[in-house]
């Protein structure tokens, strides 16, 4: 992307979306893409975790998830498949792998750290979770089907950071909360595709295609009932 003079001035804006992307679908795909357009974001990291603190273990290997990103990337203008939480050991901190990207952006970086609703709601979990608004905005993604009301856990971790536009938000380099509804709000969800998968039913137009074809290519995700129940 060429930067106008004026946009060369402005400080960096850069997002990461972590996640097992298990397998990547189009849900993540457009929301990132979406994501890009709404906050004009020079970059977005997608940043698949080797093993999250909060989820069973995924169903394929971390390399083989982020052939699948890549895949599902391709050309895409601003989206970056991140490996870097590969290379780490034991579980993926998001505040680690944010730490690292304002190290290499600097302080006045607009760094965004954007999630889905139902991810947002488990906030409270996670390990630290003021520090991830020292290092860094967040936005959270409406998603279909997610949209229960915050615990009361949630309200009191987030004090008085919400704003209500993105001028707010950018008005800072990080320390916000920003609720989004993006324009294409799609109801897939990782754990549907790998259902279908393993029973063998169609995933046409849930995955891209060169990832569709990787998966059935390489027979994953075949054969289990783990996400049955
Ligand atoms: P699973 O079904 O296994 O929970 P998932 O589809 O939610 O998987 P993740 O890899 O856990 O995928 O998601 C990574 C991030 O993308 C999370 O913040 C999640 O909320 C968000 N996300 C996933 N699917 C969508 C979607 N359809 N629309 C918007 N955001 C999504």
């Amino acid at each position: 992307m060429v930067r106008s003079a004026a946009e060369a001035q402005r400080p960096l804006r850069i997002a990461m979306l972590g996640g097992t992307f298990d397998p990547v679908h189009l849900g993540h795909l457009r929301s990132a893409v979406e994501l890009r357009e709404a906050l004009a974001l020079d970059r977005v990291h997608m940043v698949p975790a080797a093993r999250s603190p909060l989820r069973d273990t995924p169903r394929v290997a971390p390399e083989d998830r982020l052939a699948l990103l890549r895949l599902g990337i391709g050309d895409t203008p601003g989206l970056v498949a991140d490996a870097r939480e590969l290379s780490r050991h034991g579980p993926s901190y998001s505040a680690d792998t944010l730490a690292e990207l304002r190290e290499t952006y600097g302080p006045e970086a607009r760094l965004v750290m954007a999630l889905g609703h139902d991810a947002f709601m488990r906030l409270p979990e996670w390990r630290d979770p003021h520090r991830l608004f020292e290092l860094a905005h967040l936005v959270v993604v409406d998603r279909p089907d997610h949209e229960a009301p915050l615990p009361e856990a949630l309200e009191e971790l987030l004090g008085d950071r919400e704003v209500d536009g993105v001028a707010d938000l950018m008005a800072e380099p990080h320390g916000r909360l920003l609720r989004l509804a993006l324009p294409s709000r799609m109801a897939i969800s990782a754990t549907e595709v790998r259902r279908r998968l393993a029973g063998g039913d169609s995933v046409r137009y849930l995955l891209p295609e060169a990832v569709e074809s990787h998966v059935v290519a390489h027979g994953l995700y075949r054969d289990t009932n783990r996400d049955d129940g």
